[in-house]
């Protein structure tokens, strides 16, 4: 059955709660006719002139071209030299003239456009001539996305025309310790409010925030509501519903993504190669390409970064007085003993060094001084929302939650636009 992706426009209203709701989505003004501006100019005043920089051409050819020349060129360059160096303008690069609307159609600005987003306006129109750095103005639309799991979160992400980065930040970010994304079944569903950034309303221009999201899994909703809950550290973290932080002190894996975990941990493994006799397994291993980044899973002290037998390279990190972890057959380490290590940095990358008969991670999680299973392991969560706070943060996520759990009922208030994008 072929899945279809539609895009739905619609026009919301929570009356219950229209005050609160408001402050959640974007407001997109009823634009009037007005006269357009580009990078601050009035469009109508001038002749536009779109082109891009050919190879061969300087800043000179092009603005005697049209109709500025030598020495008012040489002026141009020397005024604004210590802003934008004109020698440097660079064939390919996408460039727009304002000239003036009479018969001389004379050059009057020079706009060079380093990228999609930044440009340098050259302004030679009057007798002071400038040269301004200047960005496009981003603009963000809050979107939700509603989908349902036939085999994988990418698969069903990518249905419904979202990328892989966005997929990243809920699987590896937000939900990273909370569920198990090789273990979603088919039917868990999910709904997500996130931003998207446009460059002059219409050119992608990446996702802003992931704001809240719900995932149904077995059955069992699993709520996340990003909340800033200290304003001078001002950085942000996911909680469930109760005010719980989603993650934990530990990441569920040393490899970002991309991993296949090709051997869990195992005290009564058994090896057809050894005679079928129980060869415990104590580590957990994650199959990935040579040379993937393997991160330190919790921040911590390196107590051993070195190599030997079976375990080749490998790093052991001391985490606190009852936590340490280990991974093996590195390709290279990065780390050194005695080096302080925090959560995520990259400790090594994957190789196939010692015992081992594919590139793989073996992660070894130890508990007191034994290797336990970390999957199995109630570990402590990263620090919990304080008392004080809870009040305000339940008030914060009532109308985050009111649009996670409903649908989406078009009213007359044009004033409310938010776009939901749903697999059929
Ligand atoms: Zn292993």
């Amino acid at each position: 059955m072929k899945k279809i992706v539609f895009l739905l426009v619609l026009i919301i209203s929570f009356s219950s709660c229209k005050k609160d709701v408001k402050k959640s989505v974007l407001l997109i003004k009823k634009e009037k006719p007005k006269p357009i501006y580009r990078f601050g100019y009035k469009i109508e005043d001038f002749k536009v002139i779109q082109d891009t920089i050919k190879s061969g051409e300087s800043f000179g050819i092009i603005l005697d071209r049209h109709h500025v020349y030598y020495p008012k060129i040489n002026k141009i360059a020397g005024s604004i030299k210590n802003i934008f160096d004109v020698r440097r303008v660079r064939a390919g690069k996408p460039y727009t003239i304002l000239a003036s609307k009479d018969s001389t159609e004379k050059a009057q600005i020079f706009i060079y456009k380093h990228d999609k987003i930044n440009a340098t306006i050259v302004d030679f129109k009057d007798s002071v001539i400038t040269a301004t750095r200047y960005k496009k103005p981003i603009k963000v639309v809050e979107k939700i996305a509603e989908g349902i799991i036939y085999s994988s979160l990418s698969q069903t992400m990518d249905s419904l025309g979202l990328k892989p980065n966005l997929t990243y930040t809920i699987a590896d970010n937000i939900y990273a310790w909370t569920l198990d994304f090789q273990k979603l079944q088919r039917g868990d569903s999910f709904k997500l409010v996130y931003e998207e950034k446009y460059i002059e309303d219409s050119l992608f221009a990446g996702y802003g925030n992931v704001k809240s999201a719900v995932f149904k899994h077995k059955g069992i909703h699993f709520y996340a509501y990003r909340f800033i809950a200290d304003s001078i550290k001002a950085f942000p973290e996911y909680y469930d519903e109760e005010g719980n932080m989603l993650r934990s002190q530990f990441l569920r894996s040393p490899i970002k993504f991309q991993y296949r975990i090709s051997s869990r941990y195992n005290l009564k493994r058994r090896i057809a190669y050894y005679g079928n006799r129980i060869r415990p397994h104590r580590g957990t291993d994650f199959a990935a390409n040579i040379g993937t980044p393997i991160l330190a899973t919790a921040s911590g002290t390196v107590i051993e970064s070195t190599r030997r037998g079976g375990n080749g390279k490998f790093v052991k990190i001391k985490h606190n007085g009852t936590y340490s972890t280990q991974y093996l057959h590195m390709k290279n380490r990065k780390v050194k003993k005695g080096q302080y290590v925090k959560q995520g940095d990259v400790i090594g990358w994957v190789g196939m060094t010692g015992n081992t008969g594919g590139p793989h991670v073996c992660y070894r999680f130890w508990k007191n001084g034994r290797e336990v299973d970390p999957f199995k392991q109630k570990l402590p969560a990263a620090k919990p929302l304080k008392k004080s706070l809870k009040p305000r943060y339940l008030e914060f996520i009532k109308p985050l939650k009111y649009q996670l759990d409903h649908k989406h009922i078009p009213t007359q208030q044009p004033e409310i636009v938010t776009e939901t994008i749903a697999q059929n």
